[in-house]
């Protein structure tokens, strides 16, 4: 049965507006929780949409029910999701993205209503174990290896993974129908947040060099950006979540990867790949310098970085999935919207 009304618990963050958009356009209604609107103003007055701004931590217990029961799927994107905030404040990300989600979880086992949890394609880790150098990781035979303990960039990970766990549990003894999906580096307009200093907060890459872009100061490659990341075009991503809220059949109590295997590359090459692009689309706007730094020196103590990770997105393509922005289509129609808004304008926080 399709659903009609979807709840977006985080619903105004990066992927959150987008899904909104998309899910508005077609036809759903929608209950979209979070801490603030600024991504989704445009759609507020919308007659499908209520917009509940809260923040689960201090929401009354009855409120979050009500939501849930009302709704036919709920979607969990609620989470820190930034490096730099698990090595700053790693007990503060266990308790918003463990102990908050996990109570929304049994929220939905307690009123019967599906649930897509967002986790992360960090669980994934480190590359090693079992897997040896693989580089492509499948949901249901890869490991999932983290680092050691005072490499506390691993809590976030660890969380999300438990989550999965505590999802899956909740499949077998609880009857929850659920799908989990791990996204792979998304980007794409209204990605984080725009920072005038480079110090002044870290958001995660794209965001980070395209404000070096935009403000003229220069690009940082963590440890020389040889760990290898592959990028997900934002609207490629929605295309895959719709599917997955559309055929529960095909993917309940399934795990999905959702990224772009053919979009690899490294972090080096991505920062040359954004200024070539930049240039091309601005060309009277100033390069800034591309440095090396290394990551302690970045994110402080308790970083350990992901080396490389690339999908296996055979559960979605064998559902006719068909990705449509390569790296660079993906950096040129992301970094024109960022160019067209911010170019010569003041600066603006899109926190
Ligand atoms: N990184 C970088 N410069 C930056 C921000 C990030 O070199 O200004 C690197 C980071 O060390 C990692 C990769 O880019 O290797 C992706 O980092 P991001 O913060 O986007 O998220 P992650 O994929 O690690 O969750």
């Amino acid at each position: 049965m399709q659903p009609d009304r979807v709840a977006l618990f985080g619903g105004a963050g990066f992927i959150g507006s987008h899904l909104t958009e998309r899910l508005l356009d077609d036809g759903y209604r929608l209950t979209v929780v979070d801490v603030d609107s600024e991504k989704i103003d445009g759609f507020l007055s919308h007659d499908r949409l209520d917009f509940y701004e809260l923040d689960i931590r201090e929401a009354e217990d009855e409120t979050v029910e009500e939501i849930v029961d009302a709704s036919d799927v709920v979607v969990d994107l609620i989470a820190y999701a930034n490096p730099k905030q698990y090595v700053d404040m790693p007990i503060e990300v266990v308790h918003l993205n463990y102990d908050q989600n996990l109570k929304l979880v049994e929220d939905c086992v307690e009123s019967d209503t599906r649930l897509i949890q967002f986790s992360t394609s960090e669980v994934y880790g480190k590359m090693g174990g079992r897997q040896g150098d693989a580089r492509v990781f499948s949901e249901d035979s890869s490991d999932l290896i983290m680092g050691p303990v005072e490499n506390h960039r691993w809590i976030y990970a660890t969380a999300k993974q438990l989550l999965e766990r505590m999802v899956h549990a909740h499949g077998i003894e609880n009857d929850l129908d659920w799908t989990v999906v791990r996204p792979f580096n998304f980007i794409g307009r209204e990605m984080d947040y725009l920072i005038e200093e480079p110090d002044a907060g870290t958001p995660r890459v794209f965001a980070s060099f395209m404000s070096a872009l935009l403000y003229d100061h220069p690009m940082y490659l963590v440890d020389g950006g040889e760990n290898r990341r592959t990028f997900t075009h934002i609207s490629d991503a929605i295309d895959a979540v719709v599917s997955i809220l559309e055929h529960e059949e095909r993917y309940n109590r399934e795990v999905v990867n959702v990224g772009t295997p053919g979009n690899e590359t490294t972090i080096h090459d991505f920062a040359y790949l954004m200024r070539n692009v930049y240039e091309e689309l601005s060309p009277t706007g100033d390069l800034p310098a591309i440095e090396a730094v290394s990551s302690e020196e970045f994110y402080g103590e308790g970083y350990e970085d992901c080396e490389r990770r690339i999908p296996d997105a055979e559960k979605l393509e064998a559902a006719g999935w068909d990705p449509q922005y390569d790296l660079r289509e993906t950096l040129e129609e992301a970094m024109s919207y960022y160019i067209d808004r911010y170019e010569r304008a003041e600066p603006i926080s899109l926190d």
